[in-house]
């Protein structure tokens, strides 16, 4: 008799199913899975941080517990074809302890082979004409790119799309870089005019949620005509209704919608083009002046500038925390899809190291010399900064950032924080967005044999930044004090811009 144990069965079902990685934490008995993993040519790579795993039970698109061994290739097909079929999302496999070290006969398992490619559906051709209807008839229209234009591979057909129509269009923020943050019609800089003022808007795999205002006024015209390309029928309509609803992949309708659009052109010349260029200027001004302060403690829009000089064009950009993912998002710019990965939808902390762990192990794969670049606020970074010593073990050249401004939002200076404790006990009187000041981050790198940088001036910025760019063995991790009080000086701008924007 042939036997195998369930921790086999679970590895080699894994395996035909093409996965190739497998990130874990292992205790009693999940070592034998990891093990099995490694023996059915499976990479392991061991983390230390076990909630990201937990919060995957909750969100997960299937969750099951297979009956039997018998039933675990079986309920793996399962799971990874519920995974990339549809909407993309986690799945979930709970697999009871006894079962991994149980055998049974091979000849008894039910084996499946690998699952089919997702298939590819089109939207109905009267949504298509509908669609093209409103297009043509629009006078202010933007093409608002997301992620599922990334998952899907759509770059091609969405560039045609924007480069044949002439239209304005605004990435989300991991929609970025599916057209080049620097293409001629990208309008990020003005992003909040380009929402409020257009009248038709195309949706490429992008929900209507917070992070697009929900799709309302005030930040979007009361009036908004939404053609909406989604594959997930219940998105369709959610919050804003369709007046085009195109279920379907985005590069099978967005062909579709070429086909129908044949050469009409919106004119670069119109009052639209006009109003969004004017304020991509004025918005490039004032980063601009931000960004060429040479003030120390330096400001974000100052650090970020510098970061964004240095960066290869071609680095995945990791981020996440409060202003440092918003302004990073801003000011660092993507040129190539799928190429940044931060907090996401549900705003999640802690996911950064991990992404780029498994970024970094991929490029280690493919020797494409692509570098990982992870920036944290310091705040997100304390979330999981334990996996540091991951990065060391697996020696994967990832750079961390860490924007440290001494606190959540803001903090303060090591002064004030001295002040504060001579009046008394802290935990009544430090403001609860404070973090301990100039904290040694930098430190959490060397402890485990990677480079750390203390940076405080722009010169030990850029040089810091080169040398661990230069650095294709281990990790680093640049400590970047910036002003405790930029937040604030943020908040007064966007005060700014936003009244601006009411006069208009
Ligand atoms: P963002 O944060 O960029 O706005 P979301 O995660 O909110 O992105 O939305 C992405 C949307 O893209 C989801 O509604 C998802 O169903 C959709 N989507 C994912 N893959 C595809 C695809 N291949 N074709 C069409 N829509 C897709």
């Amino acid at each position: 008799m042939d036997e195998v144990t369930g921790a086999q069965l679970i590895a080699e079902a894994l395996k035909s199913q093409n996965v190739e990685y497998m990130f874990g934490i292992v205790g009693v008995p999940i070592i034998e899975v990891a093990m099995a993993a490694q023996a059915a040519g499976i990479k392991y790579v061991g983390m230390r941080n076990e909630q990201a795993v937990e919060a995957c039970r909750l969100y997960s698109k299937f969750s099951a517990r297979p009956s039997s061994l018998e039933m675990i290739p079986a309920v793996v097909e399962k799971a990874v074809r519920s995974s990339i079929y549809g909407r993309p999302g986690a799945t979930y496999i709970d697999i009871a302890g006894d079962m991994v070290n149980a055998k049974i006969d091979r000849a008894s398992v039910r084996f499946v082979s690998c699952c089919p490619a997702p298939p590819v559906s089109q939207a109905d051709s009267r949504e298509i004409t509908q669609a093209v209807r409103l297009l043509r008839a629009a006078q202010r229209p933007l093409i608002i790119i997301g992620k599922g234009a990334a998952y899907a591979r759509a770059e091609k057909e969405v560039r045609e799309l924007v480069e044949v129509t002439g239209i304005p269009f605004l990435p989300t923020p991991m929609g970025k870089g599916v057209l080049s943050d620097d293409h001629p019609n990208c309008v990020a800089a003005a992003r909040s005019r380009a929402l409020l003022q257009a009248d038709v808007i195309v949706l490429l795999g992008a929900r209507l949620n917070w992070i697009l205002h929900f799709g309302f006024p005030p930040r979007f015209s009361p009036h908004v005509k939404i053609i909406q390309v989604d594959l997930c029928a219940e998105e369709l309509s959610n919050n804003v209704r369709a007046a085009s609803a195109l279920l379907g992949d985005i590069v099978a309708v967005v062909r579709q919608l070429l086909e129908t659009v044949r050469s009409w052109r919106f004119p670069s010349d119109s009052q639209w083009w006009l109003t969004l260029k004017e304020k991509m200027t004025a918005n490039a001004q004032i980063s601009k002046s931000l960004a060429l302060q040479s003030t120390l403690p330096m400001n974000y829009y100052t650090a970020f500038h510098h970061i964004s000089e240095l960066l290869p064009k071609d680095c995945i950009i990791v981020s996440e925390g409060a202003n440092t993912m918003d302004i990073g998002r801003t000011m660092l710019l993507n040129y190539l899809p799928r190429h940044r990965l931060d907090a996401g939808t549900f705003g999640t902390m802690g996911v950064g190291p991990g992404f780029a762990i498994a970024a970094a192990v991929l490029e280690q794969t493919q020797k494409s010399a692509q570098r990982v670049v992870c920036i944290e606020g310091d705040s997100a970074f304390g979330f999981s900064g334990m996996e540091v010593e991951t990065m060391c073990r697996y020696k994967l050249p990832i750079i961390i950032i860490v924007i440290n401004n001494n606190g959540i939002y803001s903090g303060v200076d090591p002064k004030t924080w001295k002040e504060m404790e001579k009046m008394g006990d802290m935990t009544t009187i430090a403001p609860p967005v404070t973090l301990l000041p100039e904290a040694q981050y930098e430190q959490v790198m060397s402890a485990f044999g990677g480079r750390g940088y203390l940076v405080r001036t722009v010169e030990e910025l850029r040089s810091a930044l080169q040398e661990s760019l230069d650095n294709t063995q281990m990790p680093s991790l640049l400590n970047v004090l910036i002003d405790p009080a930029s937040d604030l000086f943020n908040y007064l701008q966007a005060s700014r811009i936003s009244i601006y924007f009411g006069a208009i």
